[in-house]
C-alpha cells in the first residue's frame, strides 16, 4: 500500500512518540532499534524478528536493486522501518483497516511500517519486500502509476532465498489466483488508468481484485517472451510519465491494442492458471549471505 497522506502519518507518529498512547503502552512494550546498511529499523516486536526483518530487507535490496539502476538509498533521504509486534499494536497507526503495511515517502525521511503478524499466505517478510519495492521505485523513478507500483511490489513480495543461496522470484500467490478465478477482471483499458483516488485502489473487494490483477499482469510482462514484454513495459511507463496519452503510449510500446494484449493466450493463462501451473520465474544467485551484513547494532 502506498499512501500519500503524509500529514496523517506524521500525526500518528507524533502521537506514538509523545502522546498518551506512548505513556500507556511504553511501560510494557520494549522498543528496540537496529541500524543496517540502508535502514533504521525500530519496533516493539522481538529482537529476533527485528533482526531477521532487517537482514531480509538488506538481502532483498542487494538482489533487487539492480532492477532499479537509479535507486540511491540513503544518499538523499534515509529510511526508517517501524515494526509492530502484532496487528493490535499497529492498528492505531493505520490509515485503513486493509493496510498490511505501507510505504510513505518523505523529503527528510522515508517510512515503512508493518506488523510481524502473518496474514493468510502473506507474512511480514512478504509485506516488507512489497513495501521495500515501493521504496526502490520511489528513489529510482519517482512517482509511478498504481498498476506498476502495486503490480511490481506484489511480484517481488514473494522473493525467496533458498538454502543454496539461489533467489527465486515470481512465485505464485494463492490468494490472488483464487480471487482471479472468482471475479470479473478489470479491463486493461481501465486498469492502466486507475489512480490513487480510484475505488479500484481504495475500496475493499475492488482493491483486492486490483492487486491480484496487477500482480498477474506483472508476472506475465516479466516472465514471458524472454524479456521482450518487460522492455515494452518500461517503454510504456516512460511514455506515460512524459504525459503521452495512455492508449497511444500502450500501442506504441506493446504494438497492440488493450484488447489484443488481453486476449494474448499467455496473459489469459497468467490470470487464470492454478498455483501449480504458474512456474516461478527467474532464479539468480544471491550476491551476499546473511552473515555478509555485519553492520547491525542495537
Ligand atoms: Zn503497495
Amino acid at each position: 500500500m502506498l499512501l500519500k497522506r503524509l500529514t496523517v502519518f506524521l500525526a500518528a507518529i507524533s502521537i506514538l512518540l509523545s502522546g498518551s498512547w506512548w505513556a500507556t503502552h511504553a511501560a510494557r512494550d520494549s522498543w528496540i532499534s537496529v541500524r543496517s546498511k540502508h535502514l533504521f529499523v525500530v519496533g516493539n516486536a522481538g529482537e529476533k524478528e527485528i533482526l531477521q526483518l532487517a537482514t531480509r530487507l538488506e538481502q532483498f535490496c542487494d538482489v533487487v536493486s539492480h532492477v532499479f539502476p537509479g535507486a540511491a538509498l540513503n544518499e538523499r533521504v534515509p529510511t526508517t522501518v517501524i515494526v509492530f509486534k502484532n496487528d493490535d499494536s499497529y492498528r492505531p497507526f493505520k490509515t485503513s483497516e486493509n493496510n498490511a503495511g505501507y510505504f510513505q515517502p518523505g523529503q527528510d525521511v522515508n517510512y515503512i511500517t508493518l506488523s510481524i503478524e502473518s496474514h493468510a499466505d502473506q507474512d511480514s517478510i512478504n509485506i516488507g519486500f512489497h513495501e521495500f519495492t515501493h521504496l526502490l521505485i520511489n528513489t529510482s523513478i519517482g512517482s509511478a502509476p498504481p498498476w506498476f507500483n502495486e503490480g511490481l511490489a506484489e511480484f517481488y513480495s514473494t522473493l525467496d532465498l533458498n538454502n543454496d543461496r539461489k533467489v527465486v522470484i515470481g512465485k505464485p500467490i494463492s490468494r490472488h489466483i483464487a480471487l482471479l478465478h472468482r471475479n470479473s477482471l478489470i479491463p486493461l483499458r481501465t486498469l492502466f488508468q486507475v489512480d490513487y483516488q480510484s475505488p479500484h485502489y481504495n475500496q475493499g473487494d475492488k482493491q483486492s481484485v486490483f492487486y491480484a490483477e496487477t500482480w498477474a499482469l506483472m508476472h506475465y510482462l516479466i516472465s514471458n517472451r524472454g524479456g521482450q514484454r518487460e522492455k515494452q513495459m518500461w517503454k510504456f511507463l516512460d511514455l506515460v510519465k512524459t504525459n503521452v496519452p495512455t492508449e497511444q503510449a500502450f500501442q506504441s510500446a506493446f504494438e497492440t491494442t488493450f484488447e489484443g494484449l488481453e486476449n494474448a493466450p499467455s496473459l489469459h493463462s497468467a490470470r487464470h492458471l492454478s498455483n501449480d501451473r504458474i512456474q516461478p520465474g527467474t532464479e539468480t544467485k544471491a550476491r551476499n549471505e546473511i552473515s555478509d551484513y555485519p553492520g547491525f547494532r542495537s
